[in-house]
């Protein structure tokens, strides 16, 4: 097995069939850039930014951000770096924002919720973005989008910054993509408004799968809600997949299915274009995918979504589909 993951280290995504696929590593650091190399990733499809916020003391500057994003820009050229805004709240505090006490900080005051409200970090971190975008292929998304305004206000004060920029002659990429994670059911559920508005979709399991069953992974006492192949769940990824395409945009799973093992073969049914994930299962799930053909895939997904009543039903499929 070594051997094999040694010789896919360079090579392409292919199914069985022939079909490429993408994939993309998560980050959280530059620092993190070793794995993604070293396992061979093709893009990165989550560069979580908040971790610039919480590692520093107070707010990082325009030139630390700016630094940061030319770094891992740089050196993932000509492959694409999808950047997130920041995505502080819920769990994730700085000592230096105080966020207000809330009941339900999950439901509560969080990522582009508080970037829309404090828009003077929030054009900090976009005019760093769109500075280092002439040092690779920049992809931008907001995280826990709810609305198509939200969406469209983050897109005004993006478009804001970049004419300021141009007009001081400052050089910016010209192919910036400006997406959203789909996190959050109601957007899920008008994703095919959303996808008119987008250039891509990526899909955070994470948080949709526990805003959809309405259960708290961390909670053990309902963990077993938890269900990443619960066909409510297939449901919502197959319509925001379809929604994309019908679009001519691209979707792609930044959350933690993107690299299950149980996941990739039903996501390679419903033709999701880039999986994203922890470096570490970039080799493991390219040699998987070397097996699969999305012609059974197809097959295998079409079930998943209309026949099976539940999550236990889907992991048997699979295994069916897999052996
Ligand atoms: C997700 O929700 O699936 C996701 C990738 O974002 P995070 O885990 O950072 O909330
Ligand atoms: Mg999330």
């Amino acid at each position: 097995q070594k051997a094999e993951w040694a010789t896919l280290k360079t090579a392409k995504s292919i199914t069985a069939d022939g079909k490429h696929f993408t994939i993309a590593a998560n980050i959280g650091t530059p620092k993190d850039l070793d794995g993604v190399l070293a396992n061979g990733a093709e893009a990165v499809g989550l560069y979580r930014s908040e971790f610039l916020y919480m590692d520093s003391a107070e707010l990082p500057t325009e030139d630390d951000q700016f630094e940061a994003y030319k770094q891992v820009l740089e050196t993932m050229s000509p492959k694409q770096v999808v950047v997130r805004t920041m995505d502080i709240g819920g769990d994730k505090h700085l000592p230096y924002l105080p966020l207000p006490e809330e009941q339900n900080p999950f439901l509560g005051y969080r990522a582009i919720r508080i970037s829309l409200d404090r828009d003077d970090i929030f054009r900090t971190q976009l005019r760093a973005l769109l500075r280092a975008s002439a040092y690779g292929k920049l992809g931008i998304m907001f995280p826990m989008i709810a609305t198509i305004a939200e969406f469209e206000a983050a897109k005004k004060i993006f478009e804001e910054e970049k004419a300021k920029l141009v007009a001081d002659g400052v050089k910016i990429g010209d192919d910036i993509e400006l997406g959203m994670m789909m996190e959050i059911p109601a957007a899920a559920v008008l994703a095919d408004q959303f996808a008119k508005h987008v250039d891509f979709f990526s899909i955070g399991t994470n948080d949709l799968i526990g805003y959809t069953m309405a259960a708290d992974r961390g909670n053990e006492r309902v963990s077993y809600l938890y269900q990443p192949y619960n066909p409510s769940i297939l449901r919502l990824v197959k319509h925001i997949i379809d929604a994309a395409h019908k679009e001519g945009k691209w979707a792609g799973m930044c959350g933690e299915a993107a690299g299950d093992p149980v996941m990739v073969p039903i996501l390679l049914g419903m033709g999701l274009d880039e999986y994203s994930m922890s470096a570490s299962s970039v080799l493991k799930v390219r040699s998987l995918m070397k097996k699969l053909s999305t012609e059974d895939m197809k097959k295998l997904a079409d079930k998943a979504v209309n026949e099976s009543e539940s999550n236990d039903d889907n992991i048997k499929l699979v295994e069916e589909f897999t052996k």
